[in-house]
């Protein structure tokens, strides 16, 4: 069992942001993540784990998003691993599109990464070809490809109307 205890909250100017007080190597799980409170919507202090599936993630809530993240939240084996190596006391950052649909509360990203997407609102209003370079949970491929074959339906039946 890996606990949270390495991790830390910091407050800064009422930001918040999640620090590891240990080092970890890449693909080293650093901790599981709760579910002993699941609900049926998105709020900022959950992640999303399947299609109607939000859990309260106590501490992790704290985790800031980032294009270029450290760390991978697998909703399927409900575990946080390290995408790389983490130093003690860095920031721990995940990509918020690799597990929420469609997010609450939207915002624009300054991270500054080559790749930022600028955008963050969930992995429904990115392109597949952003999406691609990304760590995507099941529920996130499942649900963009069921968009995707509404879209070409759609496009079918206008194209059968057009005739
Ligand atoms: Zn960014």
């Amino acid at each position: 069992m890996v606990s949270m205890d390495a991790l830390t909250i910091k407050t800064e100017n009422k930001f918040r942001s999640l620090i590891t007080k240990q080092a970890y190597t890449k693909g080293q799980m650093i901790c599981e993540i709760p579910t002993e409170k699941i609900f049926n919507k998105a709020n900022r202090y959950t992640v999303q784990i399947g299609r109607d599936r939000h859990t309260e993630v106590g501490k992790l809530a704290a985790l800031n998003h980032s294009c270029d993240p450290n760390v991978i939240l697998d909703t399927e084996n409900l575990q946080m691993v390290a995408r790389r190596d983490i130093a003690k006391d860095e920031e721990l950052s995940f990509f918020y599109p690799s597990t929420e649909w469609e997010m609450d509360a939207p915002f624009i990203c300054l991270c500054g990464a080559s790749n930022c997407i600028h955008v963050v609102a969930g992995a429904r209003f990115l392109p597949l070809s952003t999406l691609e370079n990304h760590y995507l949970n099941k529920h996130i491929r499942e649900m963009m490809i069921e968009l995707l074959n509404n879209t070409e339906l759609h496009l079918a039946k206008l194209q059968a109307i057009e005739k």
